[in-house]
């Protein structure tokens, strides 16, 4: 089990300081827990949760190696100030940064080329879920991102996150997810045997008192959480809840 925190564009040195510390002592679990953090904090953040059981990552990463490519992160960047992992495909980069498929999917090859592990999101609207397209929405966003790695899909963590569900107080059922991530599943063995092992998310308003419900789902390994993140209290018991 994975539990990744989305701090999003949130807090202050002081608030994040007093986050970590709280967490710290609230950990370990038996589930790997990482917090995806705004950039200008990860030096902060690393020396912070250095030799902690308790993993930091980014939340997007450049498309591009190096360059005049003014206010983008390098996937090395992130790397170099420690990060485990990096989120890639939000659905918040996908709508109001005009993100595509492709392009997730080639921040997915750039971060993997640096060492980190991303977390590749996936999700259908509302419009297309009442549409009845969600199936062929997430699989053709994993689609595309299988393309471009081939059998290093093996080596993502892939959340699921419908749109309607983030930071709206609306979670899936665990019936709803469970259903999405079997797909998903079926879509990584039919790309590599060896993505048997790739860790599938549930992200969408996971709080303290829904996380075990949808973490006892057989394809869910985890969840990617965005508020309740931002709460130790909450969050810690979250992560208590993947184990
Ligand atoms: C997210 O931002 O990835 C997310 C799932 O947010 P929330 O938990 O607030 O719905």
């Amino acid at each position: 089990m994975l539990v990744a925190g989305n701090w999003k564009m949130h807090g202050d040195r002081a608030g994040h300081g007093a986050l970590l510390s709280a967490l710290k002592a609230a950990a370990p679990w038996s589930a790997e827990v990482s917090v995806c953090v705004p950039a200008p904090y990860l030096g902060d953040v690393a020396a912070a949760l250095q030799g902690s059981d308790i993993a930091w990552g980014g939340q997007d990463c450049s498309s591009h190696v190096a360059g005049a490519f003014t206010g983008e992160i390098a996937a090395a960047m992130l790397a170099e100030f420690g990060c485990r992992h990096v989120i890639v495909g939000h659905s918040e980069r996908r709508t109001l940064h005009g993100e595509s498929d492709s392009l997730v999917a080639e921040k997915a090859q750039r971060a993997l080329d640096a060492g980190l592990v991303p977390i590749v999101c996936v999700g259908e609207t509302l419009a297309e879920r009442d549409d009845g397209t969600t199936e062929e929405v997430v699989t053709r966003q994993l689609g595309a991102v299988i393309d471009a790695l081939g059998t290093r899909i093996a080596e993502v963590v892939v959340a699921y996150e419908p749109v309607w569900a983030i930071g709206t107080g609306r979670t899936a059922t665990p019936a709803q997810a469970q259903s999405v991530h079997a797909l998903l599943r079926a879509t990584l063995l039919r790309a590599s045997v060896d993505a048997a092992g790739v860790r599938i998310l549930y992200g969408g308003s996971v709080k303290a008192d829904n996380a075990a419900q949808l973490f006892a789902q057989s394809d869910i390994d985890g969840g990617l959480v965005g508020g309740a993140s931002l709460n130790a209290a909450d969050f810690a018991a979250i992560c208590q809840a993947a184990a």
